[in-house]
């Protein structure tokens, strides 16, 4: 303990925090969600130091509401789990505590050092070491509350909240920043990235998210050091990508990540996307749409943004291969195949999103039958609603006339009657066709029954 408190005070000393109370910054304790008071309450009483920090303390000062609420603590796991009737270790390079109280889960860390953390490992020396010797190195994982600040990306991120004294301890300027509004990098930004090219995308999503400008130095560097983007591992920089798209201002963050020259590597579909005036129409009425959906807090399918994200670069594809003499539907599973191999090579999009991907866009050619049973069976289908949308999206940009939209559109909303008489005759009269046409009813009034 004593130890403990002689490291506390000399961390301090050693790095000149500034500490502000509450009449300074105005951030009360009433302010924190009821799990994170009850950690650093409990962490506290038991003679750690805790306090709240990261994303949630930048939030609360700029007015915004944070999605959840992590603790920093001198507390290791195992003597954090203890303390909690409910917690988990979870990780295996750096272990975390994952607390559950009530609903909510507060994510609480040991302060740590730089370079031993899954995000800071880009640097390649370091991961090798980590990933090699794993734990052996366990001493030098956790680090001081300075080096706990250091080691985090922006100055604005880097804020501690003491619940119980409701003191801001600020190492490195971050209120000062918050105040002028600016997004700033700890340290040499170049230095900085190159430990972790995330960095770059993260500058962008929180200056569009919080409405902040990014620094002159901060900003800088990133053009130059764009294509080190490249060696971000594509499940890592697909869950920014996530965050990015999902944060209800992606048509900001994308334009922003264009403006750095950021979208080059780590979306190549935006390359090719971007370049074509109906793909740019199609993306741009996608993301707009989205970012309303997050704003108004309604549910947000990435899938059907991934799909949407990629459909010019299937259409195209698409398009090419039918040139070359394929037949459509064929052709069209192949573009699929060729753009979702492209693009996961760079881009992890999980296996879950993927398939629903390749729902919504092969029933995509399905919309133009509107004949009898055709039209009733896509009705039916389980990602109908999806796919749908998705038409309206493409009627919307110019790419399908609005007509077959809107057709749809009163199809799924009339009686069955009106139904039956919306129906349009089959389109390709063909001898051949006609015949097996006499069939079909049969059969399909067969299966429509048994349904
Ligand atoms: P969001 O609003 O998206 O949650 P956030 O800043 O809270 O934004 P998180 O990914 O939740 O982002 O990260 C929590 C904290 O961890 C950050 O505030 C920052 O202090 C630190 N951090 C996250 N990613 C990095 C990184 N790549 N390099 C350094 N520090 C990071
Ligand atoms: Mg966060």
């Amino acid at each position: 303990m004593i130890k403990r408190f002689i490291r506390r005070v000399f961390g301090l000393r050693q790095d000149a925090a500034q500490r502000s109370p509450r009449s300074k910054h105005g951030l009360p304790r009433e302010a924190i969600s009821h799990g994170a008071l009850k950690v650093c309450d409990v962490l506290q009483d038991a003679g750690f130091a805790a306090y709240v920090v990261g994303g949630a303390v930048r939030d609360l000062l700029l007015g915004i509401e944070p999605k959840d609420f992590d603790v920093a603590t001198d507390a290791r796991p195992e003597e954090i789990k203890p303390l909690f009737r409910r917690a988990l270790i979870i990780g295996r390079r750096f272990r975390l505590v994952h607390v559950m109280v009530g609903r909510e889960t507060v994510e609480t860390s040991t302060f740590r050092a730089a370079g031993n953390d899954t995000t800071d490992a880009a640097a390649g020396e370091a991961r090798r070491l980590h990933d090699e010797h794993g734990r052996v190195l366990r001493d030098n994982v956790f680090g001081t509350m300075a080096e706990d600040a250091r080691r985090r990306d922006f100055t604005v991120n880097a804020l501690y909240f003491d619940p119980a004294s409701e003191m801001i301890v600020d190492y490195h300027g971050g209120l000062a920043d918050l105040k002028k509004r600016v997004l700033r990098v700890i340290g040499d930004p170049a230095m900085r990235y190159r430990e972790d090219p995330v960095r770059m995308l993260r500058a962008v999503r929180l200056a569009a998210k919080l409405g902040l400008t990014i620094d002159p130095a901060t900003r800088a560097p990133i053009r130059r050091l764009a294509p080190l983007m490249e060696r971000v591992p594509p499940a890592r920089l697909f869950d920014e990508m996530l965050k990015l798209l999902l944060s209800g201002h992606a048509s900001a963050c994308l334009r922003q990540l264009r403006d750095e020259g950021l979208h080059h590597g780590v979306l190549p579909l935006l390359d090719v996307i971007l370049e074509q005036p109906l793909g740019e129409r199609f993306v741009t009425l996608a993301l707009a749409q989205t970012d309303e959906r997050v704003r108004t807090d309604r549910p947000v399918s990435p899938a059907f943004l991934f799909a949407a994200l990629l459909w010019h670069e299937v259409l195209a594809t698409w398009r090419a291969r039918e040139k070359r003499g394929e037949r459509a539907i064929p052709a069209l599973e192949a573009a699929m195949d060729n753009v979702l191999d492209a693009q996961c090579e760079k881009l992890a999009i999980t296996r879950r999103l993927t398939a629903t991907m390749r729902e919504i866009w092969s029933m995509q050619p399905r919309f133009e039958q509107r004949s009898n049973i055709r039209a009733q069976r896509l009705l039916e289908a389980p990602r109908f609603r999806m796919a749908y949308d998705f038409l309206a999206l493409r009627a919307a940009s110019g790419e399908v006339p609005a007509e077959l939209e809107t057709w749809w559109r009163a199809f799924q909303n009339a009686e069955p009657a009106t139904r039956k008489a919306m129906l349009m005759p089959e389109t390709a009269p063909k001898k051949k066709r006609r015949r097996r046409r006499r069939k079909k009813p049969a059969s399909a009034g067969g299966a429509a029954e048994s349904a």
